[in-house]
């Protein structure tokens, strides 16, 4: 299914052109427009969906395999010194075009960002911690 009015879906049908390092029948790979660093690149299904909740657990264990393929082919052909694996749902979270993607982001050690994605680090006292243990231990 695709949605109206989504970019992605415009550009994984290849009505609009993108810079595509990697296509096949389920997933488009193209350069981030704007990249983070050099090579930042982004898999994308062909099918709409949102985020991580909507997509079918199939299409993201596909995305997954299709990740580490092309970590190793950026890293030999980049000479990278290292690899993030980005994917944001929902605005609180960072994403701002709401069709499912994966970042594809190369490291060097002179890239300019920190080494690591950044967030400050909570101190929780240790019955919030264990508070949070008790609604997540356990899963359905
Ligand atoms: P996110 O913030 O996780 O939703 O990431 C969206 C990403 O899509 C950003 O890194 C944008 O730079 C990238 N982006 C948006 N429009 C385009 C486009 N037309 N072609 C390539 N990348 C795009
Ligand atoms: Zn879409």
């Amino acid at each position: 299914m695709k949605e109206e009015n989504c970019i992605f879906c415009k550009i994984a049908d290849g009505e609009i052109p993108s810079k595509t390092i990697y296509e096949d029948e389920e997933f488009r790979v193209i350069l981030d427009i704007s990249p983070a660093t050099k090579g930042h690149a982004l898999i994308i299904p062909k099918e709409h969906y949102a985020d991580l909740y909507q997509i079918p657990e199939e299409t993201a264990a596909h995305a997954m395999k299709l990740a580490k393929k092309l970590a190793s082919h950026m890293t030999k052909r980049l000479g990278c010194d290292g690899f993030n694996l980005v994917q944001n749902n929902g605005e609180a979270a960072g994403q701002t075009v709401f069709h499912f993607h994966m970042h594809l982001i190369p490291r060097y050690h002179d890239d300019g960002n920190q080494d690591k994605l950044c967030w400050n680090h909570l101190t929780l006292e240790p019955e919030e911690l264990e508070d949070m243990f008790q609604k997540l231990v356990d899963i359905d």
